[in-house]
């Protein structure tokens, strides 16, 4: 094969979503993953508008609706007393941002880009761990244990949470929330109870929640289990074992109780995320995906920030192609560098407060039932900061919502009843 444009290191779904969208506009890409067969671990993902939008543009989502399941809506429930907490009209959100809200098993979204990737002409290597990257002022090199060179223009590294490719860029380790996840996924007609999979559901509780949507056009049941593991806060090595997954869900509703003897119980997920950082670009090297910015999974953004920039990668690229077709690789890079750090840094800090929300308990667990139950259905204040187009220039980039204080549930709490009192009265 003749030497490429871009080098991607990774076939996760950052990787080949990036190869997809970079082959769409001409470059010839070779993708190089350390596993012996492109796929996916793992269980369901949900994708906002902000995704499938971008699917739309690739012309994949029509295809990946009929792989997975659209839902109508998304409702969060009190993990404790199964009470509706709050809820978003799905459909209502598709109108307002134009694209869908999707629920599709990973491997089937894996897939797609794979075959898009295939039809596109990519290069699909398997069997490719790489270990060193170098560069100099013409061209970039990824090199695999094996001792194979792969030299490119650019080099993309899309190679996950334990990326080697950061080490480049700062010397950080990634950081445990001491959560883990334990998945699962079970034909609905076995689920032993019905399930409405017309919505996506998450049970929030104290140090646990609990999440089920379908998959499939709706034949499969997806759920994920999340807890504290206090194995992991004790600093034990062995954290995060079933045992704990029971203690933790203990004290839960019978809808989240019935869920959980479906869950795998053979393999879990620790829950790590890193500090943002604001450099992903050295020279013809780049951080993308998960090496640039893993997030806890609270926002259910991970993937699509992945996919996200890739797109924005392209976009730029496109934007400054010259007339000759030959691409500055330095402005398309620093565009990408300029938008994408600080909307991820966005997204992996609010993932982190989300999840310190949905754990709380006693007081503040009350504090914030009666908030998310205030909250007005058509309120989209805090969706539009993150479902709307991914931005290209950070002039674009939408302003944050404004936090809500835990406490402001004690005057709304003193409104409410007063407001009670005076319907009784007058009644
Ligand atoms: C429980 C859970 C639920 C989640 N739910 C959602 C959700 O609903 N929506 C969402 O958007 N996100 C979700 N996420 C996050 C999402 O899964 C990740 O952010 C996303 O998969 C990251 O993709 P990636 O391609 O960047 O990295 P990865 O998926 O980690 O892919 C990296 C790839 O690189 C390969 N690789 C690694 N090192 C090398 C090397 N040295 N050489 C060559 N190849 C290498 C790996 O084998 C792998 O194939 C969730 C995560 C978890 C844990």
């Amino acid at each position: 094969m003749s030497t490429p444009d871009v080098v991607i290191v990774g076939g996760g779904i950052g990787g080949l979503s990036t190869a997809l969208a970079l082959s769409r506009i001409g470059l010839k890409v070779r993708v190089l993953e350390q596993a012996k067969e492109f796929g996916e671990v793992g269980a369901g993902i949900q994708l906002a508008p902000n995704c499938t939008r971008i699917l739309d543009d690739y012309g994949l989502l029509e295809e990946a609706k009929a792989r997975g399941v659209v839902p109508d809506s998304m409702v969060m429930r009190d993990a404790i007393d199964g009470s509706d907490l709050t809820s978003l009209d799905l459909r209502d959100l598709e109108r307002k941002y134009g694209f869908p809200y999707l629920v599709i098993h990973r491997s089937d979204l894996h897939g797609l880009f794979l075959e898009a990737c295939r039809d596109a002409g990519v290069e699909l290597r398997t069997e490719q761990r790489v270990t060193a990257y170098a560069q100099d002022a013409g061209r970039a090199t990824a090199t695999t244990e094996a001792g194979t060179v792969h030299e490119a223009a650019v080099v993309l590294a899309a190679d996950g949470l334990h990326s080697v490719a950061r080490k480049l860029f700062v010397d950080d380790q990634p950081v445990s929330s001491a959560y883990v996840a334990y998945r699962g996924t079970v034909p609905v007609v076995q689920a032993g109870r019905p399930v409405d999979l017309s919505e996506v559901v998450v049970y929030v509780g104290p140090r646990c929640h609990f999440v089920h949507y379908g998959l499939r056009g709706g034949g499969l049941l997806n759920q994920v289990a999340v807890f504290e593991s206090p194995k992991a806060l004790a600093g034990l090595e062995d954290w995060g074992t079933p045992d704990e997954l029971d203690t933790a869900f203990a004290g839960t509703c019978d809808a989240v109780q019935q869920g959980l003897p479906h869950m795998w119980r053979d393999k879990w997920w620790r829950m790590y995320d890193r500090d943002p950082i604001t450099t992903w670009v050295d020279g013809r090297i780049a951080l993308l995906g998960d090496a640039a910015h893993p997030p806890l999974q609270y926002m259910a953004q991970g993937a699509i920030m992945a996919i996200e920039d890739g797109w924005v990668l392209a976009e730029h690229i496109k934007r400054l192609r010259r007339g000759d077709g030959a691409v500055d690789w330095a402005g398309a890079l620093a565009a990408y560098e300029a938008v994408r750090p600080e909307h991820c840094r966005r997204v992996v800090l609010t993932a982190r407060a989300w999840g310190e929300l949905w754990h709380l308990d006693g007081v503040e667990r009350e504090q914030r039932n009666i908030l998310l139950r205030a909250r007005e259905a058509g309120d989209y204040a805090f969706t539009d900061w993150i479902y709307g187009p991914a931005a290209l220039f950070p002039e674009d980039e939408p302003a944050m919502f404004e936090p809500i204080p835990l406490q402001s549930a004690d005057r709304l709490a003193q409104r409410l009843r007063r407001a009670n009192a005076e319907d009784e009265d007058q009644g």
